[in-house]
């Protein structure tokens, strides 16, 4: 176990439902650091560019519509194990499938609009660390 950072994202829907402050509170509530914070406007060809891992998949259309459909707050995490730990507190992808408590059960809508994003490795990590905040190190 180390030191790890990790990029998290409060996305579109939970910012436009008001749910920013909990989700900050469920991460403060599990003593994850936030150490980077901005707050965007992503442009279509901007969220293609954060989710192009994704650009052959039959929802990537609406994805990236959703994801530049508003605000939504990007923060870097840092703490030990953060990025295995945050997902775990985000949740299934799925909420119909996330388990009860997390992030996602409690303020996602449906598998597209479902609240936050966290970077699923350190090498997903790095490279989305980079695309918001260049220059900063992402371990
Ligand atoms: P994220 O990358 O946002 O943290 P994740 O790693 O749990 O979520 P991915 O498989 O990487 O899930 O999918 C990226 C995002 O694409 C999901 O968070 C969701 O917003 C959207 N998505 C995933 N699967 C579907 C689907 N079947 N239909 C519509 N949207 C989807
Ligand atoms: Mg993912």
């Amino acid at each position: 176990m180390s030191i790890e950072r990790t990029l998290a994202i409060i996305k579109p829907d939970a910012m436009e439902a008001g749910h920013a402050g909990d989700i900050i509170r469920i991460f403060e509530a599990n003593h994850f650091k936030i150490i980077a914070a901005r707050l965007v406007n992503l442009s279509k060809q901007e969220a293609e560019g954060f989710y192009a891992v994704h650009h052959s998949k039959e929802f990537f259309a609406s994805l990236t519509a959703f994801m530049s459909s508003g605000p939504a707050l990007v923060m870097v995490l840092e703490g030990e194990d953060i990025i295995a730990r945050l997902r775990e507190v985000m949740g299934a992808t799925n909420p119909a499938h996330a388990a009860p408590g997390t992030i996602r059960k409690l303020y996602a809508t449906n598998v597209e609009r479902n609240a936050v994003h966290g970077s699923d490795a350190p090498e997903t990590a790095a490279f989305e660390i980079a695309y918001f905040f260049p220059g900063m190190e992402s371990v």
